[in-house]
């Protein structure tokens, strides 16, 4: 059976959601090695050996939702809240430029303020200013309304990443409070595209109540969704949030989480094929070349942090975050040299955009 679905593979056959989750299931080292394999070479022919660097720029961590899950969630009072000038927002998106980074991510935590909506949109026109338009600018700012959407498209953001975490209501439902709402998610994914955004979305995976089924499902609704990049990463338990409790026995886990995270980011590879793939950090939280290991799996694009050293302590979404007191020249040089060992090739001062975006684009003309 499982030759049989290797082989489809092969040949570029789609595969069946029951094929999607035998795969996800596997558990045989060499079989599995076989899934990474296939999938790398998928990335090969689509997208090349290249890797792709957006350096992240974690900009504030004052949030406004209750995540059960999230280190940074409202309700944590052992934060501590700090958002960056326009200056410093400025100061590491040009860091970045000038250390050849073709495109930044902007993250943080959520907020709708008018304050916060409009020190965004001058960062962004800013950052364009100083770059000459040359710096790729994803955003990750959480759900905002259509309107502020479109600003900050208009203000020089053109990749935005909101994952829906799961795609399955209920399980959505036991990760966050009742106010937080699957449909308004939803629906800002929609907003997104209709912006004009390539637009990137996720899961968390290995999460408490999470079963394969609903891995599976959230493999097809990336391809319902017709998404362009897909960011997602192992859950990582944060010991001052609720959902802490469900996994007490979490580090006798994190093999289990790394490879079912690597074994998603295959089968998202081979069944999505010439979208943008992200390795997180994450996968570098559970082990030292997670994110090598990510690209060894299919991913393409790595997020190098380019946060002051000052503010990472307190951006911590998941306990044991790496690379906490090392500076950017330090990940970049670190990464370079992980990169270059297992023989891909860094997309310096390239925008590295999603290919698959770029199809959608020519079929409307
Ligand atoms: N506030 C924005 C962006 C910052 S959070 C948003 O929520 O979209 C970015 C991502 O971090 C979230 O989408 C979530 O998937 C991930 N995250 C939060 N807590 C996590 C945890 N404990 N383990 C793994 N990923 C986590
Ligand atoms: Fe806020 Fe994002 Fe964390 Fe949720 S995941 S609490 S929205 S930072």
């Amino acid at each position: 059976m499982i030759k049989q679905i290797f082989a489809k593979i092969e040949t570029d056959e789609e595969l069946l959601p029951a094929e999607i989750k035998e795969l996800l299931q596997l558990e045989d080292k060499a079989e599995i090695k076989t899934l990474f394999d296939l999938a790398y070479k998928i990335k090969l022919k689509y997208i090349g050996n290249k890797a792709y660097f957006r350096g992240i720029i974690e900009c504030g961590n004052i949030c406004m939702k209750d995540c059960y899950y999230c280190g940074i969630r409202r309700s944590n009072e052992n934060v501590e809240r700090f958002l960056m000038d326009r200056k410093e927002i400025l100061r590491e998106a040009v860091w970045a430029f000038e250390n050849n980074y073709g495109s930044i991510v902007i993250q943080s935590g959520e907020r709708s303020d008018a304050t916060f909506i409009n020190l965004i949109e001058q960062a962004l026109l800013e950052i364009k200013d100083h770059t000459g338009g040359k710096l790729g600018i994803t955003l990750s700012l959480g759900e905002q309304t259509p309107a502020t959407y479109r600003r900050w498209f208009n203000a020089g953001a053109h990749r935005y990443l909101l994952r829906i975490e799961t795609s399955n209501r209920e399980l959505y439902r036991k990760l966050h409070p009742e106010d937080h709402s699957f449909d308004v998610r939803l629906n800002c994914l929609k907003s997104l595209r209709e912006a004009g955004y390539q637009v990137g979305t996720g899961v968390m995976i290995g999460l408490p109540f999470q079963t394969i089924d609903n891995l599976v499902d959230d493999i097809l609704f990336f391809k319902a969704m017709d998404i362009d990049m897909i960011g997602m990463g192992p859950y990582l338990v944060h010991s001052e949030t609720p959902l802490a409790k469900e996994m007490p026995n979490f580090d006798s886990r994190r093999e289990y989480q790394l490879e079912l995270s690597l074994k998603m980011i295959a089968v998202a590879r081979i069944y999505l094929k010439d979208i943008n793939i992200a390795a997180t950090t994450a996968l570098q939280a559970l082990k030292h070349d997670g994110r090598e290991l990510g690209l060894l799996a299919g991913a393409n694009v790595i997020m190098p942090n380019v946060t002051e050293t000052e503010f990472r302590p307190n951006y911590q979404l998941y306990d044991n975050k790496p690379c906490m007191d090392e500076n950017s020249s330090m990940c970049r040089g670190c990464l370079s040299g992980r990169i270059a060992k297992i023989g891909e090739v860094i997309g310096f001062d390239e925008w590295g955009d999603s290919p698959h975006f770029a199809s959608r684009q020519q079929k409307k003309v």
